[in-house]
């Protein structure tokens, strides 16, 4: 016997029916992309080690200890599964010269990889969505931004989502502010965890993103970055602020607020939930004005958020708010083999028309190559068995939510039709239609709205 073979710990399959949650979530998401006129971008899933090293900083919780890193056996190259897209969306806008005519909108969406405690709301294998606008650095493009991921959690039906806002001002400023946080920590060295002290001379700015309870009293009480911002920061922030208010979307400003990576300056912020437990934080984002030249381009900024997935699926099912994927159209009952390429010809010409259509076929039983399989063609006194009686397949056709089914049988086929019995509305009424005028009947299911995706 083979041993069984699983996925790996913390990286999930996504099955039907759940996975129509997601394709529904993009849809929605291409929707209001295109609202804003965000191009689609999409870069490898793996990149060298060094581009995630150099983006996101040396000292951060995903280089130190979350990445996927490995050496090709082949060439030697050090290769990391991406823990996040920005810093490959900023490699791709250098290599590709994409600033030479100025800012450009992008989104992506996709998998990405941290070696993390799986629990709920964290996996290893997780995706985001992301939007980045990279060579605007005025504070219209990062309102901008917090109005479209508002605008999706409005679109998607989802309430209680709380956007929280930060700035974490220009480099110099923070330099001062990291001065006063060492002084500030080094006088109570005795209340730092082990993270802390770690962190105390290498970045101290991230021992205010502390998940440890005991350490929270002294970082609420620590100096404050708000006071070190000069007139500048202050009025980006300031203008970020009055578009917010001027769209009544409420925030609220939080000084701890400070982001996983070290790349952020000025603007940062998080929307955030109190339904998913400890795993609340669904988008978080700020400015990178300094990450494209740090990776090798010309001086250019940028500003953009990502997304969790898995945590607003979650957020969607918990809320009710997931539509059902419609069933197909039409399911085709085809009592004998004899004409199935008539049928299939039939069918063709509805999905010609964009009419969805489930075509009945017999399920094998049993393994591969065993006696049992039922045999797809041929005239054996079995073949009626083989295809399923009217009966079952009535069953079939009523268990997949389409709204007709369409009757192949032999005598229907020889006079040129096909029998057409609804299945929701005014369940049971059924016609004939003819087969060569099919596609004028399927024109009359479009203009008559049969054709929603989603429920
Ligand atoms: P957290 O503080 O929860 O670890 P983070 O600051 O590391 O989050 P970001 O790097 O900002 O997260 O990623 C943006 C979003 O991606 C997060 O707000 C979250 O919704 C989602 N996310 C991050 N890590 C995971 C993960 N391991 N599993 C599922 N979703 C994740
Ligand atoms: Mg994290």
């Amino acid at each position: 016997m083979s041993q069984k073979l699983t996925a790996v710990k913390g990286m999930n399959d996504l099955l039907p029916p759940d996975s129509n949650a997601w394709v529904w979530l993009e849809s929605v998401v291409q929707k209001v992309m295109r609202r804003f006129a965000y191009s689609n971008i999409r870069t490898p899933i793996v990149e060298p080690t060094a581009l995630f090293v150099r983006g996101l900083g040396e000292v951060t919780d995903i280089v130190e200890k979350e990445m996927y890193s490995f050496e090709d056996r082949l060439n030697h190259e050090q290769l990391t599964l991406r823990p996040e897209a920005t810093a490959g969306v900023v490699r791709a806008t250098i290599e590709h010269n994409m600033l030479y005519d100025g800012g450009k909108r992008l989104y992506y969406m996709g998998p990405m990889f941290r070696h993390e405690r799986p629990q709920r709301g964290r996996y290893r294998q997780f995706h985001q969505i992301g939007a980045e606008a990279l060579g605007f650095a005025l504070p219209d493009v990062d309102a901008e931004l917090i109005l479209m991921a508002h605008t999706l959690w409005k679109e998607l039906g989802l309430k209680n989502v709380k956007l929280e806002l930060n700035s974490l001002g220009e480099p110099e400023e923070r330099l001062k502010h990291r001065q006063a946080l060492i002084a500030y920590f080094e006088s109570h060295s005795a209340l730092l965890d082990e993270d802390a002290k770690r962190r105390l001379h290498s970045n101290p700015l991230r021992i205010l993103d502390t998940k440890n309870p005991a350490m929270q009293d002294l970082v609420n009480a620590a100096p404050n970055l708000m006071d070190f911002l000069g007139e500048k920061s202050k009025s980006h922030l300031k203008g970020v602020c009055s578009i917010l208010d001027a769209n009544w979307v409420e925030y609220s400003l939080n000084a701890r607020l400070v982001r996983g990576m070290d790349y952020y300056n000025l603007t940062v912020f998080e929307f955030i939930t109190d339904q998913l437990g400890s795993q609340g934080t669904i988008c978080g984002g700020g400015r990178y004005d300094y990450l494209i030249a740090q990776m090798g381009g010309k001086p250019a900024p940028a500003v953009g958020w990502a997304m969790g997935v898995e945590r607003v699926i979650e957020l969607l099912k918990d809320a009710n708010l997931i539509p059902k994927v419609q069933g197909p159209d039409v399911f085709a009952v085809v009592p004998e083999s004899e004409n199935l390429e008539v049928v299939m010809q039939v069918l063709q010409t509805l999905r010609s028309k964009g009419i969805s259509v489930q075509m009945h076929s017999p399920s094998a039983s049993g393994n591969p190559g065993s006696t049992v399989t039922a045999p797809i063609t041929g005239n054996g006194g079995d073949e009626k068995a083989a295809r399923g009686s009217m009966k079952s397949q009535f069953k079939r056709a009523d268990a997949s939510g389409a709204s007709f089914a369409l009757v192949f049988g032999a005598a229907e086929l020889s006079k040129g039709v096909v029998t057409v019995k609804s299945l929701r509305d005014g369940v049971g009424a059924q016609r004939e239609e003819s087969i060569s005028q099919i596609d004028g009947w399927a024109s009359s299911l479009q203009s008559g709205g049969e054709m929603k995706d989603w429920e």
